[in-house]
């Protein structure tokens, strides 16, 4: 096997399934903005095929796709440099999933923690798609030859099963053609935890609206949430060894941390000592200085629906630029024969 230099090249995914959360913003979309830089190629996608392994209101799947869409522009993603699309249209992502369902092992799927926690003891009445969706995710990333995808933490074992998939698909057909992609989970939130219980991660598929704070929330909403936030009765610790064993402590201190662009040292160099009395309207305020700008100019956006469309079918036409022949490709390695091949 002949070692193959990969272009670095980011790609990554949120859902639509509604409800883009703080949680979204600072493990992935804020961090895919500061990865939109002019030596990188960026290409950020919104992941309707995912989010139908669950039930989605066709009516809400497309509102959330558009509203998404307006979340990635308004965070400050720009279509100019970053390709922004829609999974479903470009039909690459589904062709290479199947692929790749051929080559992961039913094994691999079943070790995985979030279909054991999306399809929790009904297993038997969950979606093949769900059971199948890390296939799906990583056909998402290596239809670009991706070398790099930021993500939240909870994505770190789909991006491992991405990284088992390539390598056992290089293996199977003695070619050097998939990336071994990098995982890139970094920042001082790459886990933000529900507000109601420092246990849970931040999800939009919470059923209480009081554990995350969305990016649609006015200013008072997100300041109720943050004071109804569960914590504890200790003042806020001056070091970091200070907050172990006090998760809803650490998750708000990390969200000060990262929408401050500081460390948590830094964080708790300057908030030690402080009750949860005086330090919660500084983060709610904080909070609002931060997110307000983003959600106004999504409400901005979404009153632009054929802009947003328009946006989303040129985003399409280039991701299928760059994927179309690299499926072409695989297809070839497979052994399927092309009419094409003359
Ligand atoms: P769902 O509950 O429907 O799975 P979700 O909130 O987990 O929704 P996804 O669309 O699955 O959102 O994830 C999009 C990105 O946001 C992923 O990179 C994921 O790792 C990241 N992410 C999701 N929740 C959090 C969180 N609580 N903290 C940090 N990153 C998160
Ligand atoms: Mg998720």
């Amino acid at each position: 096997m002949t070692e193959t230099q990969f272009t670095p090249r980011v790609f990554s995914g949120i859902q639509p399934s509604g409800n883009l959360h703080l949680g979204n913003y600072l493990g992935a979309l804020k961090r895919f903005v500061d990865m939109q830089q002019p030596d990188m190629e960026t290409i950020y996608c919104m992941v309707d095929l995912h989010a139908i392994t669950v039930w989605q209101d066709p009516k809400e799947l497309a509102h959330s796709t558009r509203e998404l869409c307006a979340g990635f522009i308004a965070a400050g993603l720009d279509p100019d440099k970053s390709i922004l699309f829609n999974q479903s249209q470009v039909p690459e992502h589904a062709q290479l999933a199947w692929i790749f369902n051929c080559v992961a092992r039913m094994g691999w799927m079943q070790r995985m923690t979030q279909w054991k926690d999306k399809a929790g003891k009904n297993q038997q009445n969950a979606s093949l798609g769900l059971f199948a969706y890390p296939s799906l995710m990583a056909a998402d990333i290596l239809t670009y030859h991706a070398t790099h995808v930021p993500v939240g933490d909870d994505q770190k074992q789909h991006l491992e099963l991405t990284r088992d998939i390539a390598i056992k698909f290089n293996h199977d057909y003695g070619v050097d053609f998939f990336p071994i992609t990098e995982p890139v989970i970094e920042g001082a939130a790459t886990r933000v935890m529900s507000l109601r219980d420092g246990s849970k991660k931040m999800s939009k598929s919470d059923p209480s609206d009081m554990s995350r704070i969305n990016m649609t929330d006015d200013a008072d909403t997100i300041a109720k949430k943050i004071r109804k936030a569960k914590t504890d009765p200790d003042a806020l610790p001056s070091e970091i060894d200070g907050l172990e064993d006090r998760p809803e402590a650490r998750n708000l201190v990390n969200i000060y941390a990262a929408l401050s662009d500081q460390t948590v040292e830094q964080v708790l160099a300057d908030v030690g000592g402080k009750q949860f009395g005086e330090f919660k309207p500084m983060l709610a305020e904080l909070a609002v200085e931060k997110l307000s700008p983003i959600s106004s100019e999504m409400a901005r956006l979404m009153g632009e629906e054929a802009e947003i469309d328009r946006i989303l079918g040129k985003g399409a036409e280039k991701a299928r630029a760059i994927a179309a022949p690299i499926l072409q490709q695989t297809y070839e390695i497979v052994g399927m024969v092309s009419s094409k091949q003359g």
